[in-house]
């Protein structure tokens, strides 16, 4: 089976990767065809690299999430490093640390007397 076809004469074509050229994705290549003799431009599109490798939260363990931390803090999510299952953290923790950080903001503030907070 080959590569391609000509856009021109639909010959098939086997495209020439010497010396690497041609591998790179998401630009525009391009190669002469040996029938018609035409230049013709040819985008690369990579696909099937596998890398496999254990997830124990597909076969009923717990899902090892990480926090990827994003600003502003609503948008921090937990990803699985096994699974990629994404979980936004819109939860107590996030909620905390933001009321700390409100409170710390108006404690600094200069007010006139330090009175009573709450
Ligand atoms: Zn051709
Ligand atoms: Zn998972």
């Amino acid at each position: 089976m080959s590569d391609t076809n000509c856009p021109y004469c639909e010959a098939d074509i086997d495209i020439n990767h010497d010396g690497g050229y041609g591998y790179e994705e998401d630009r525009i290549h391009e190669q002469e065809c040996p029938k018609c003799e035409k230049n013709f431009a040819f985008t690369t599109a990579i696909s099937f690299d596998y890398t496999p490798r254990k997830a124990d939260c597909l076969n009923g363990g717990d899902h090892r999430f990480r926090t990827m931390v994003a600003y502003p803090v609503e948008h921090t999510k937990l990803v699985c490093k096994d699974c990629g299952l994404e979980k936004r953290t819109v939860n107590e923790g996030f909620k905390d640390r933001q009321r700390a950080e409100a409170d710390a903001l108006s404690a600094s503030t200069p007010t006139s007397a330090p009175e009573v907070a709450n």
